[in-house]
């Protein structure tokens, strides 16, 4: 069974699109073993984001970021990686795949609703940043 870190960003919160997102994840196989909201700090989301520090966009992804709460969750299935990442669609909800929580919820290439662990060693990453191995269950 493999297990991946989703987010649900600022501007999903902000629309009260939660148990929508959520939804999506358990009707297409993916079982949710840690969720909690967060508001990150300046600093926790440059970290989280420190593989992307060089890119122009760096300040804007992590004032975004810190705008508002997120929800952050453990998902667990089988390819449950990929799987997460074929239901967000690409990065820009513009070229997101209909029926997709981007094409869906998602407004702009910052404010894209979602952030999902791009490969299983970023999942264990990512998934240790944000959750102790008691709250996954
Ligand atoms: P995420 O890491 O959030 O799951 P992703 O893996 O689809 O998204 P990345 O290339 O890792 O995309 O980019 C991280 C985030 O940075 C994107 O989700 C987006 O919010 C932002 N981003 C990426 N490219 C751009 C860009 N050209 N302009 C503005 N923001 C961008
Ligand atoms: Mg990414």
């Amino acid at each position: 069974m493999e297990q991946t870190l989703s987010i649900i960003k600022p501007d999903a919160v902000a629309k009260n699109v939660v148990g929508k997102i959520l939804d999506r994840f358990e009707s297409n196989g993916l079982r949710i073993a840690a969720t909690k909201k967060v508001q990150l700090s300046k600093a926790d989301a440059e970290a989280f984001y420190a593989v992307h520090a060089e890119r122009p966009f760096f300040g804007e992804l992590v004032d975004f970021m810190i705008s508002g709460p997120v929800v952050v969750s453990v998902l667990e299935g089988e390819d449950a990686m990929a799987k997460n990442r074929d239901l967000m669609g690409a990065t820009n909800p513009k070229e997101a795949a209909a029926g997709t929580i981007r094409a869906d919820f998602a407004e702009s290439i910052d404010a894209n609703a979602v952030h999902g662990s791009d490969s299983l060693e970023n999942a264990a990453i990512e998934i240790k940043f944000f959750f102790s191995d008691r709250e996954i269950c």
